[in-house]
């Protein structure tokens, strides 16, 4: 990329790239991203060089929906490959237009529910119930191919305990999204990522503060979103406070994998044993965690179960009774 036509010199000069912070607005979004522009040397007008315009755009893409949490053309791509399966059969099994697939693999940016749901099938066992309940659409070639590259994946999978764990926590999490689940299928991953959010300056967590700390995530990335909570996991009102759904076995089988348990005179203390991969989460999602983790900073237990007795959710609902994600709109934290 030596040398440009130049129009206002009208000839071919040599042009300096310069890195650029540009804002676009995508889908009524703007978007903050660094460019890369390249001026004449000759009279410093800028000058278009189309791969470098392809080059930026995708740029551009790739930094809107890693804000917004939106899965990328490359992961859309990675999911086929892993149960190889074309984009129309796909689209099949989530009941979803034929051309849908095809249109996000041209770079179509999908709405975060259509987002949500293609991320959700990174986990097989996700992936196989769609494919289940909708096989019989599908041509028996494009069964039979699935179901060989279910097999394999199967063979990966048996024996891993993490595995084996996480499937059974999905098991037992599973449920359809609504009022009480803030609207979000259950996801491991993020709700283990908070987890690990929560312990990353090394401190020690107790279990009846946790459960406090993903509450008040859930309902403020609800109140925040204004209809989506987080993690999927749904609330009790419990006499110490709102606490996940049970808590006990949830944390039991993040045992020795992500994180360690420790007894002692006060309660069960949580520490972190896997990285923090923060790479999970939008960049709303990470306020929202901020938020939460300033807000509580240096609390006891004891502290963050008082404060949390104030809350409307909680004042609303009596011992054992789920908590509406309704009540996001009168969190004392926004
Ligand atoms: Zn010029």
């Amino acid at each position: 990329m030596n040398k440009v036509y130049c129009y206002l010199c009208d000839q071919t000069n040599k042009v300096a790239i310069k890195k650029e912070e540009e804002i676009h607005t995508i889908k009524g979004t703007p978007v903050k991203c660094k460019v890369e522009n390249a001026y004449c040397r000759q009279c410093g007008s800028k000058v278009y060089i189309p791969a470098l315009n392809d080059a930026n755009l995708d740029r551009m893409d790739y930094t809107y929906r890693r804000h917004n949490g939106i899965i990328t053309v490359q992961e859309i791509e990675e999911i086929l490959r892993q149960y190889n399966i074309g984009a129309k059969p796909l689209a099949v099994i989530l009941g979803w237009g034929e051309v849908t697939i095809l249109r996000y693999l041209k770079g179509q940016i999908p709405d975060r529910a259509h987002s949500n749901t293609l991320l959700s099938l990174k986990d097989p066992y996700v992936f196989f119930r769609y494919f289940k309940e909708k096989q019989e659409r599908l041509s028996p070639v494009a069964c039979n191919k699935v179901v060989s590259a279910l097999e394999g994946l199967n063979a990966k999978l048996a024996g891993d305990e993490l595995h084996e764990r996480s499937q059974h926590l999905r098991q037992a999490y599973r449920r359809q999204p609504d009022i009480y689940n803030g609207f979000v299928p259950f996801n491991l991953e993020k709700m283990v990522q908070v987890i690990l959010f929560f312990l990353k300056s090394g401190d020690r967590v107790y279990e009846t503060g946790m459960n406090k700390l993903l509450w008040y995530v859930d309902m403020l990335c609800y109140k925040r979103s204004e209809r989506q909570a987080l993690t999927g996991l749904c609330y009790k009102h419990n006499i110490y406070g709102p606490v996940p759904l049970w808590y006990d076995y949830l944390y039991g089988s993040l045992d020795d994998v992500y994180i360690t348990l420790v007894e002692d005179e006060y309660g069960t203390q949580i520490g972190a044993l896997a990285d923090l991969s923060a790479d999970v989460f939008s960049n709303d999602e990470l306020d929202v965690l901020e938020t939460v983790a300033n807000n509580f900073k240096g609390w006891s237990a004891k502290k963050i179960s008082q404060y949390s007795h104030r809350e409307t959710a909680y004042r609303q609902t009596t011992n054992g009774q789920f908590i509406s994600f309704e009540y996001a709109r009168e969190l004392s934290l926004s």
